[in-house]
C-alpha cells in the first residue's frame, strides 16, 4: 500500500515520519521550497525569531518524537513562569493554583465566590457560544477578564463568536473534562502532577519539521505542490487489497497512490477535491482564518514572564504579546500578535505602520520602549473556530482519503502530532 501525504507542515511531515516507521510506503508534497508551514523560524542581527507559533508544551508524545530525531541538545526548556492579562490600565497575573486564584486583582472578590457555583450549572450545550457558556457556568467577569482572553485570544476569535460545539467542547472532550471544569482542574492540581514543560529549539521551532524532512529526504519533495487529485484508472497497476485508488498532479510527475493523508489549509484542500467531492469543497470553503500580523520587538525591558494577552474589551490593536527573552532566553525578543477576527484589516496596511502601532501599544502597556525587527502578516493565521465552522457537518471525504488538520481537529502543536501519529496507526494497521 502507497500513501500520499499532501502538505509538509508539521502535521504532514508527523503523518510521513511515523507511517514509515511502521513500515508504511509514503510519500510527501510540500509546495514550500521550505518545510514546516506555519512553523517558521528566522534570524534576525543575530537573534532567533518565530513567524508562527513560539513555543509548544513537551508532551511525551513530542519528547519521544524530539529524542527519535536526535534533537535532545537543541531543545531549550522554559520554567513555567507568570502569564499576564492587560486590563484597566495594568498587567494582572493570570492565577495558575488554587493559591493565586484567590490573591488576584484580575477578578474582583464577588466574582471569585461566583466561580464556586460552577459545579451546579450543568454541562455545555452545542448550540451557546464559549461566551455564553463561560458566563453561565463562571460568572460574567470571569469570562470576560480570564477565560475569554486566554482561550479566544489564542485564536484571534471573540468568544461570543465560537460556538461551544465546534471550539471548546471539543478541548474540554480532548482534555477528558467531563462535567465541572473547576472540579477537573481541582483534581488535576491535587494529583501532583505539573503540565509538561514549554520548549522550543536553539534555533527555533522550525528545527523540528526540518529535522523531520531531513530524516526521510527520500521521500520528502519539496517545492513540489500538489496540483489537482483525481481517481486512479484499472491501468495503474496492483491488486484488488492495494490497488491504487487516487493520482496526485504536481508539476513534474504523477504519483498513483491507495490512500491520501491531507494535511493542507481548508481552501487548497477544497480547491484539490473540488471534482472528487464538491459539495465538501463548497463546505471547506466557508472555514474561516483569521489573518494575524507577528510583530518582533527589540526591547531592554527585562520582563519575567511568558507574556500577556489584552482582555477584549481594551482599545488596543495587540492581541497579545510573547516574552521570548525570559521564557525561551531569545536576547531582548518580544513577540506581539495583532489583527485577528475584530481587526483583520491589519494584514493590509504598511510595515511602518504596523510596526509603530506595535512598538506604541507596547510600552502603553509594559511601560518600556521598544523597536521593530520584523513584520510577517499571515493571511490566513490561525483557524477561527467561529461560526463558519458549523460547515464541517457539511464535509465528508472520499473513502482512502484522510483530513489531518488543524482545522478539523485541535491545533495546537501536541495536537497535530498526536493526530498524525493517530492517522498512521490506523492506516498501518490495515496495510
Ligand atoms: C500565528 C500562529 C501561532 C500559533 N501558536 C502556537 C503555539 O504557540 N503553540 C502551539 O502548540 N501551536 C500554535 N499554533 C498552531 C500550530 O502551529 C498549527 O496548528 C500547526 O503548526 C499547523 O500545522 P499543519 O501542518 O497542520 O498546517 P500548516 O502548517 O498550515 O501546513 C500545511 C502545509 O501545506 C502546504 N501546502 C499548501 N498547499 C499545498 C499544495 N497544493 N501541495 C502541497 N502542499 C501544500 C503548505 O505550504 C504548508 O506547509 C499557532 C498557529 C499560528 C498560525
Amino acid at each position: 500500500m502507497t500513501v500520499g501525504v499532501v502538505g509538509g507542515g508539521l502535521t504532514g511531515l508527523a503523518a510521513h515520519h511515523y507511517l514509515r516507521e511502521m513500515g508504511v510506503e509514503s510519500h510527501l508534497f510540500e509546495a514550500d521550497s521550505e518545510p514546516g508551514g506555519v512553523v517558521q523560524s528566522r534570524r534576525v542581527e543575530g537573534r532567533v525569531l518565530d513567524l508562527g507559533p513560539q513555543r509548544t508544551r513537551l508532551t511525551p508524545t513530542l519528547a519521544e518524537l524530539v529524542e527519535s530525531l536526535g534533537l535532545g541538545d537543541e531543545l531549550r526548556e522554559a520554567a513555567d513562569v507568570p502569564l499576564y492579562v492587560y486590563h484597566h490600565g495594568k498587567l494582572r497575573r493570570v492565577p495558575q493554583t488554587p493559591r493565586e486564584a484567590v490573591a488576584t486583582d484580575l477578578i474582583s472578590w464577588p466574582a471569585k465566590l461566583r466561580v464556586l457555583l460552577e459545579p451546579l450549572t450543568g454541562p455545555p450545550r452545542d448550540d451557546e457560544t464559549v461566551e455564553e457558556f463561560l458566563t453561565r457556568t463562571f460568572g460574567s467577569e470571569v469570562a470576560r477578564n480570564y477565560f475569554g482572553p486566554l482561550y479566544g485570544g489564542l485564536y484571534g476569535s471573540h468568544p461570543d463568536e465560537m460556538p461551544m460545539g465546534y471550539s471548546l467542547s471539543r478541548a474540554l472532550d480532548s482534555a477528558g473534562i467531563e462535567g465541572s471544569v473547576l472540579l477537573s482542574v481541582a483534581k488535576k492540581a491535587l494529583s501532583g502532577r505539573d503540565p509538561p514543560p514549554i520548549a522550543s529549539f536553539d534555533a527555533g521551532l522550525q528545527r523540528l519539521p526540518e529535522a523531520l524532512a531531513e530524516a526521510h529526504a527520500g521521500s520528502v519533495r519539496l517545492g513540489a505542490p500538489v496540483r489537482g487529485v483525481r481517481r486512479a484508472g484499472t491501468g495503474e497497476g496492483g491488486d484488488e487489497g492495494d490497488r491504487p485508488r487516487f493520482v496526485l498532479e504536481t508539476p513534474d510527475d504523477e504519483v498513483a497512490v491507495r490512500d491520501l493523508v491531507v494535511t493542507t489549509p481548508a481552501d487548497v484542500t477544497a480547491d484539490l477535491f473540488r471534482d472528487l467531492a464538491p459539495d465538501s469543497a463548497a463546505a471547506l470553503d466557508d472555514l474561516r482564518y483569521n489573518p494575524q500580523v507577528l510583530v518582533h520587538l527589540r526591547s531592554d525591558a527585562d520582563l519575567t514572564g511568558a507574556g500577556y494577552q489584552v482582555q477584549y474589551d481594551e482599545s488596543f490593536r495587540t492581541l497579545g504579546t510573547t516574552w521570548n527573552a525570559s521564557l525561551l532566553d531569545r536576547d531582548g525578543v518580544y513577540t506581539c500578535y495583532l489583527g485577528g477576527a475584530r481587526n483583520p484589516e491589519l494584514v493590509e496596511w504598511g510595515d511602518d505602520r504596523l510596526e509603530s502601532v506595535a512598538a506604541r501599544e507596547f510600552e502603553a502597556i509594559t511601560g518600556e520602549s521598544a523597536r521593530a525587527l520584523s513584520v510577517h502578516r499571515l493571511e490566513r493565521g490561525m483557524p477561527a473556530y467561529d461560526r463558519s465552522w458549523t460547515a464541517l457537518d457539511r464535509v465528508s471525504m472520499p473513502e482512502g482519503v484522510h483530513l489531518c488538520t488543524n482545522y478539523a481537529a485541535r491545533a495546537g502543536i501536541p495536537g497535530r502530532i498526536r493526530e498524525a501519529k493517530a492517522v498512521a496507526g490506523r492506516l498501518a494497521e490495515t496495510a
